[in-house]
């Protein structure tokens, strides 16, 4: 479901954030990808979300070739996949309800259902009577939790997520990750970065660690 061989991310032509990095991530797998804070996580996933482009090698996902995406494709290729961003990239002038809604009312969804699956995942995240808030009305955590509920809302077959669990406390924390894995039993794909090494040991998943832009 994700596959990258020989990737390379050189940035200025001289600092080379990503070498030579190969790894199979099978479909409906659940795997953590750690390492300390600029080792390349985020570069990694700003690869496989598309974002950027590698300097040289190849990325699949969910069946579709980075390198040879064309514009026709890149819409079908955004709806397979969730992303949580480090960042959030929220619309700021919009409500939590319209950020959340977003990947379905481009799907062309009927009302009534985004209205439903929107409220079922609010709540899932703890955020249904915030629905009608600002994102500038929220605490980072909450923001967080809108980026999240915007990444499963729509039961893409990948998701990946980028410090999910940065601005939560313990047990919130916990909790989204408990969401993860219930989405992840249910078929999807879900790839998450993080430096919280607790949280990780006590999940038993597949590791895949990272330091100074190598596996
Ligand atoms: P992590 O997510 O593991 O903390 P990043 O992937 O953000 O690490 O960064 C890896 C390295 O690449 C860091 O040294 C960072 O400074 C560098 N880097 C990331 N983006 C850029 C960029 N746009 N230009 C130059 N260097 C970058």
């Amino acid at each position: 479901m994700i596959e990258i061989s020989h990737l390379y991310k050189t940035y200025n032509q001289k600092f080379h954030a990503l070498k030579n990095i190969s790894l199979e991530i099978n479909s409906g797998e659940f795997v953590f990808l750690t390492g300390p804070s600029g080792a390349g996580k985020s570069t990694i996933f700003k690869m496989i979300s598309g974002y950027e482009a590698p300097t040289s090698g190849n990325i699949k996902v969910a069946n579709y070739n980075l390198g040879k995406l064309s514009n026709k494709d890149i819409p079908f290729f955004r709806r397979k996949l969730g992303v949580v961003f480090q960042d959030f990239k929220l619309l700021l002038d919009k409500n939590v309800f319209d950020n959340v809604s977003l990947p379905l009312l481009v799907q062309g969804y009927p009302d009534n259902f985004i209205k439903r699956r929107v409220h079922e995942v609010l709540d899932t995240v703890g955020l249904l009577h915030k629905k009608e808030q600002l994102p500038e009305c929220l605490s980072g955590g909450e923001q967080q939790r809108v980026a999240i509920a915007r990444a499963i809302v729509h039961q893409p077959g990948v998701i990946i997520a980028d410090e999910p669990t940065g601005n939560l406390d313990p047990d919130m924390s916990h909790h989204i990750i408990d969401v993860f894995e219930k989405v992840c039993a249910q078929g999807t794909t879900v790839f998450i970065a993080t430096h919280d090494l607790e949280m990780v040991k006590k999940r038993n998943k597949r590791v895949i660690a990272i330091k100074d832009g190598a596996i």
